[in-house]
């Protein structure tokens, strides 16, 4: 961005009072912000006492040596214990942790009683694989119960688990195996993708033959299909684990134990290995979960649709409704498969509660049509949450109709794989929210936007969104790049963490999102966020989802260029583009108007969802595509450029 502040263009009057009922008991209250306003490390030393502790720490934050923090650094306790074995000796060893439904329609319950046993399995058959604290465990799994119970076994001993996603290749998996320099790799034979089974084990053996120092790999049995076999290194799980105690007893682990290593998703570069430790990060993925969901174990039904292979299944699938006791949803499929409505036939199966999902399947849902969700019994909803891009308005305020019958608050939450739980939310017992913003740092978080110069922007402006203070679960470093961590986080602002993304404070000081700072326009001096165009696309009716770059302009520096897909009942005429064009210049100012609207089919997102517009800047301005070896799916580039006119047809 250049020194000028983000424009800020987008206004949204509409505004959300949480219900009566859910206000009246919510977990947490207005006060938690006061309290935590007050004494803002006696707040979090307070949430650290959600955890059981081997032993209590008495130090909460060590900040000597910025931009390295310890947290609660002389305490220990066990994460697997605390989110498994304390819940059974509390009681509730009956209560079921996991309803798990297969793609197939198969499905398991497991009960944290049996969850424990398992756990303890698992943590034996890796001790006899030789593998220790502090060593690192890559796990290469579908969305099965499975890769639940690796990562807590891995948790139990003290070694480091580095999930990849199931998707990745082969050239991906191995270079994480290898900058993680991981001992033992944890796949299965495959899983359901799609109606039919999908090969997992072929990427890790292709894999292996370009990276050393893995001893074993223990397969799942997923599917059954017949899978290459190397003898003395690969070990079925249902041999080794099945035959293991069920006792294992969990040792106490420093507060500062690596607990994983995540690669960021590589949505704007070279993956990044995001180290977690264990007792911050897992006081506050216990507290958001139980604060923005406003979770309660004993009568909630939580499901979290991410994979587990990114941070919000780490943090809002394993760490926090584990550790607080809930009963969750699993499911191992995609959401069209055998039919569009699958996921809201889940919701009326298990009578789901809370639910936290994308916004890009939320707007492939309006894509779908509102007559799919209105098909099924959505009524156990109660809570609704968002995550992973910024939502807009019409996107968010269709998720409340559709789903959530006009009555259940939705909660947008900001944060990243760097932050290891949710920064930015509302609270849905307390906050008014607003459509499309995520309104205010939570109980213990600073937060706050910057401009060029690193001065805080007043209401009304946009900039730059930085976190002022360290906060539990934020990382600790990149793994084994120290300086990369110091350069890429905490160099640009002097004493503050960059989190890369632009962002304005409103006339309220509430927080929108504005995208990644790498994807603002600079339109004929302004800058110009592609989030706010994109949401005024969305708002025009005939539209489900856009994505807009800026394409370099002779006149005006860049030119706003937008790709949008129509909902269902929509055609591509001449007539719609014009109306879009005058519709977004409307909405939000002559300045922000496309110069060119592209009607696609799909949009190239990577595995999490989120829309890659580096490759549609490549399009727009006539180049070679560049890397898509993140893209969920590589053709849709070529299905997009075939959808579009030649080169040089279009003015
Ligand atoms: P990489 O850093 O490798 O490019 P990534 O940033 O896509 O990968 P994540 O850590 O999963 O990987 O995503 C965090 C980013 O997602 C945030 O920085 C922000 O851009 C976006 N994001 C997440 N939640 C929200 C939200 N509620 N509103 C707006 N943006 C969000
Ligand atoms: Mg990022």
């Amino acid at each position: 961005m250049s020194n000028e502040s983000l424009a800020n263009l987008l206004k949204e009057e509409r505004r959300f009072a949480p219900p009566a009922e859910l206000a009246a008991s919510a977990n947490v209250t207005a006060d938690a912000y006061a309290q935590a306003s007050e004494d803002r490390l006696a707040f979090w030393a307070e949430q650290a006492r959600r955890l059981s502790w081997a032993v209590e720490p008495t130090e909460t934050l060590d900040w000597s040596n910025p931009p390295f923090a310890k947290w609660f650094a002389d305490g220990k306790l066990n994460v697997a214990y605390n989110c498994v074995d304390r819940h059974v000796e509390a009681g509730n060893g009956d209560r079921v942790a996991i309803h798990f439904e297969g793609e197939p329609g198969d499905s398991r319950a497991i009960t944290y009683a049996q969850l424990k046993d398992e756990v303890s399995r698992a943590a034996n058959a890796l001790q006899e694989l030789g593998v220790a604290k502090g060593d690192r465990v890559a796990v290469y799994l579908p969305m099965i119960p499975e890769a639940v119970v690796a990562m807590l076994a891995c948790a139990r001993i003290g070694a480091a688990h580095s999930v990849v996603f199931g998707g990745f290749s082969a050239d991906a998996v191995a270079s994480r195996i290898k900058d993680a320099d991981a001992k033992v790799v944890i796949t299965a034979d495959g899983g359901y993708r799609r109606g039919k089974p999908s090969a997992l084990k072929p990427a890790i053996d292709e894999a292996l033959t370009k990276v050393d120092g893995v001893s074993s790999v223990l397969v799942v049995r997923r599917t059954g299909e017949e899978v290459a076999w190397t003898e003395g290194r690969d070990v079925w799980w249902h041999e080794l684990v099945d035959g293991q105690s069920a006792e294992h007893t969990p040792e106490a682990h420093d507060a500062e134990q690596p607990l994983f290593i995540l690669y960021t998703s590589g949505t704007t570069g070279k993956p990044k290995g995001i180290l977690h430790t264990s007792g911050g990060y897992l006081t506050q993925a216990s507290f958001t979960h139980n604060a923005v969901f406003d979770l309660k174990p004993e009568t909630d039904v939580y499901w979290c649709t991410a994979d587990i292979g990114w941070v919000t299944g780490h943090s809002y699938i394993v760490y926090g409704p584990l550790s607080n006791g809930a009963t969750q949803v699993i499911y191992e499929g995609t959401p069209d498969t055998p039919h569009q409505g699958r996921m809201f036939e889940i919701v009326q199966k298990y009578g789901v509660t809370v639910l936290y999902t994308a916004p890009t399947l939320i707007r492939t849902w309006m894509k779908w049509g509102d007559s799919i969700p209105a098909q099924f019994d959505l009524t156990s909803l109660r809570v609704l949450g968002s995550v992973g891009e910024p939502i807009n308005p019409e996107a968010w305020i269709w998720y409340r109709e559709h789903i959530g019958a006009n009555r259940t608050p939705i909660v947008d939450t900001w944060w990243q794989t760097e932050t290891g739980a949710i920064m930015i939310s509302p609270l849905p017992g307390v906050t008014e929210t607003k459509p499309g913003s995520a309104q205010r740092a939570l109980p213990g978080i600073a937060a706050t936007v910057v401009d060029d110069e690193a001065r805080e922007v007043p209401n009304g402006s946009g900039g730059y969104l930085v976190l002022t203070e360290p906060w539990p679960s934020m990382l600790r470093t990149i793994w084994g790049d120290d300086q990369r961590y110091v350069d890429t986080y905490w160099s640009r602002f002097e004493g503050r963490y960059f989190a890369g993304d632009g962002a304005k404070k409103d006339e309220d000081g509430d927080i929108w999102l504005l995208g990644r700072v790498d994807d603002v326009m600079l339109v004929s001096g302004h800058n110009i966020s592609t989030t706010e165009v994109e949401s005024a696309l969305v708002g025009h009716p005939a539209v489900a989802e856009s994505a807009v770059v800026g394409a370099t302009d002779a006149t005006t520096g860049q030119a706003i260029v937008a790709f949008v897909i129509l909902r269902g009942t929509a055609t591509d005429s001449a007539e719609l583009i014009a109306d879009l064009r005058n519709h977004v210049g409307r909405t939000l100012g002559p300045i922000a108007k496309p110069k060119q609207i592209k009607v696609v089919s799909e949009l190239p997102k990577t595995r999490s969802g989120k829309i890659m517009r580096r490759l549609l800047r490549d399009i727009a301005e006539g180049r070679e595509v560049g890397d898509t070896t993140t893209l969920a799916d590589s053709s849709v580039m070529n299905l997009i450029q075939s959808q579009l006119p030649a080169a040089g047809t279009e003015g």
